[in-house]
């Protein structure tokens, strides 16, 4: 796409697409392939020489990952970016391409869960040693920085409690000390978070949540200046990982609207949280865009929006009046992922996975996903779960 505009309502709509290349057809086609043709044996020896760019062989994309790719990475402001299997996936190559037996890695408090296994377990017998930090910690970090420390991983706001990171004081003094930043951006997607503009060097998302945003594809990418893409694509191809076609294709269509969809999240979301602080059963709401968020000011100075997750602490009650609540719902969906178009309720538990940051507030907590239903019909659900936990309460 010519280069007319910085707008990213209009990049949603325009990136990636090369009708020309194919047809005049508006959507880039679904390439499947493993096997790709050489005509001549000078043009076979090319494509060996330029595995990074070319379409060689599938397992290392096809022109559908490579629409995917050039979208994403335009959107985040980078120079490049990689299509992975999975956000996970994403994670694991951006963390292993910096990463070697005897580095240090800083670690948010608050990441997403699954991360901590992969730095726990996999990274550890590897021989590289995970310190969690406070996500909160700011211009701080510096003191927890050792002469080994490769990467200082943000994740913001984090994951089920969502704390608001200050990602250019981190950067600062990860960079004085010469380390990568790596910043997850899943929560904001490209749209509301430019953690590149912030100072990270590589931004990473599942893009199994907002960008494909339909609850039925799983997929990840990394985008970053051209100074780190050959590493990072030398990595993720010597693992093996390549996105499949189909999910490049529909994570792309997912982009196109994007747009008007997370503005909805956004709006129903706060709507949710704003009804949900006035209930007598709810101890707290943790929502960035609040202003009692801890992080507000800073969520205010760093994104232009939110999305449609957020946290909500409960008085302390009986299990079974929170079964109560939960199993009755008509709309909200008890289940993992979000980012579809449907709303989900998930029962999470801050205090089994935090070790730097404890939690410590004793009611059940609630991470809600506001889908793109009406919102009146999602608090008329959750208005009956209360009343269903109310009575439950009393019988316990
Ligand atoms: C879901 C999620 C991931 C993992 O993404 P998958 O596509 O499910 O592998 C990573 N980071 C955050 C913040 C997430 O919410």
């Amino acid at each position: 796409m010519p280069r007319t505009t910085d707008r990213d309502d209009t990049l949603l709509c325009h990136l990636g697409t090369h009708p020309d290349d194919n047809h005049g057809i508006a959507n880039p086609p679904v390439y499947h392939a493993s096997t790709i043709h050489f005509p001549t044996l000078a043009r076979l020896e090319e494509a060996g020489r330029d595995r990074f760019t070319g379409v060689t062989y599938g397992r290392y994309g096809t022109p559908t990952t490579f629409a995917f790719e050039e979208a994403v990475a335009m959107l985040s402001g980078a120079d490049k970016a990689m299509a992975l299997p999975s956000g996970l996936a994403a994670i694991a190559v951006a963390l292993t391409t910096f990463l070697k037996a005897g580095d240090h890695l800083l670690m948010t408090d608050s990441v997403y869960e699954p991360v901590r296994k992969l730095c726990d377990k996999i990274l550890a017998a590897q021989g590289i040693l995970t310190d969690y930090y406070d996500p909160t910690i700011g211009a701080g970090i510096a003191a927890l920085m050792r002469g080994n420390t490769r990467i200082v991983y943000v994740e913001s706001p984090g994951s089920l409690t969502f704390e608001v990171q200050d990602i250019p004081a981190i950067a600062a003094a990860a960079h004085g000390r010469g380390a990568v930043v790596v910043a997850d951006n899943t929560w904001a997607s490209p749209l509301f978070g430019k953690p590149m503009n912030l100072g990270a060097d590589l931004v990473l998302e599942s893009a199994t949540k907002y960008v494909a945003g339909h609850s039925d594809v799983m997929i990840g990418f990394i985008a970053m200046r051209d100074a780190e893409y050959e590493a990072v694509k030398r990595q993720g191809h010597g693992l093996g990982y390549g996105a499949a076609p189909d999910d490049c294709y529909l994570a792309l269509r997912g982009l196109r609207t994007m747009g008007v969809r997370l503005r909805r999240h956004q709006e129903t979301a706060l709507a949710l949280a704003r009804w949900l602080g006035g209930r007598p059963e709810v101890e707290h709401v943790i929502h960035p865009a609040l202003p009692d968020h801890p992080g507000h000011d800073l969520w205010r100075r760093d994104f232009t929006g939110a999305s449609g997750l957020f946290s909500v602490v409960l008085k302390p009650m009986p299990r079974p009046a929170l079964a109560a609540m939960l199993e009755g719902m008509r709309l909200f969906a008890m289940g993992y992922s979000w980012g579809g178009y449907e709303s989900l309720i998930l029962p999470v538990d801050p205090a089994a996975v935090r070790t730097a940051r404890p939690w410590t507030m004793p009611g059940p907590v609630l991470r809600i996903h506001a889908g793109l239903e009406d919102p009146d019909d999602l608090i008329a659900d959750l208005s009956l779960g209360f009343e269903r936990l109310q009575r439950s309460g009393l019988h316990a």
